[in-house]
């Protein structure tokens, strides 16, 4: 089963993408997460990508593609994936449809999650995040069992840099204009199922679960 999540920052994306791996048992594959993992490690493309994430801005597509064909070619892949953050531009989803048809797979389930602009301001104002494994939290909505550290392994949980309230703006912005257009790109193809991104997590939980089962 191949599946992407869309929606907007702070939609409930990663949130979401941890319960599909439980449950289904396929690889989440962030684009947000790898990017981070490679401007922790200072490798040359973290360092290319981090001027573009800090502003908001999107990273180019060629630089995404370039990462995205190296990971859908792993073997983790073969059994599915969930594809969170990507693709985000027109161009990324017409470089995915060429890579996907060279490796004779194809994308199963889009879903749209949609949130209004405000209640993501409010949502990114209270993440909190274990950047070693991606696991998301909310200091109202879904606090860890201890204040500011990760549940599993107990290590500080972060503050993102880009998600301080202008910047959310800005990235709202861009996926209004860049990501949104691609929907119907998949329209086209009978595959989106739009899902309230207000609900709680549990309840997105359980739609997610019934769309996929
Ligand atoms: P969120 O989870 O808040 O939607 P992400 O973690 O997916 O944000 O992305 C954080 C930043 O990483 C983006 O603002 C952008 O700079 C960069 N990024 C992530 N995925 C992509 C992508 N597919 N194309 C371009 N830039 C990306
Ligand atoms: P995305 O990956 O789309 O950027 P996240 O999964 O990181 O979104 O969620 C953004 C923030 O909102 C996190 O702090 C998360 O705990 C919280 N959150 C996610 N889903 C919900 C929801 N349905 N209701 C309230 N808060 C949520």
């Amino acid at each position: 089963m191949n599946v992407i999540l869309i929606g907007p920052p702070g939609a409930g994306k990663g949130t979401q993408a941890k319960f599909i791996v439980e449950n289904f048992n396929i690889p989440q594959v962030s684009t947000g997460d790898m990017l981070r993992e490679n401007v922790k490690n200072n490798t040359s493309l973290g360092m290319e990508a981090k001027k573009f994430m800090d502003s908001g801005e999107l990273v180019p597509d060629t630089i995404i593609l370039n990462m995205m064909k190296d990971r859908i070619r792993k073997k983790d892949c073969k059994k599915g994936f969930i594809l969170d953050g990507f693709p985000r531009t027109t161009n990324q989803a017409d470089g995915l449809t060429i890579l996907l048809n060279q490796l004779n797979m194809t994308i199963d389930h889009v879903l749209v999650l949609s949130v209004h602009d405000d209640i993501i301001v409010e949502r990114m104002g209270g993440r909190r995040v274990h950047s070693a494994s991606g696991r998301v939290y909310h200091i109202k909505y879904n606090p860890p069992k201890e204040n500011g550290l990760d549940d599993v392994t107990n290590d500080k949980l972060i503050i993102r840099n880009d998600d301080k309230e202008n910047t959310v703006r800005k990235r709202l912005e861009i996926y209004k204009n860049e990501t949104k257009p691609i929907i119907n790109y998949y329209n086209n193809h009978g595959i989106v199922h739009n899902i309230n991104g207000e609900s709680s997590i549990d309840i997105i939980k359980d739609n997610i679960y019934n769309l996929l089962s």
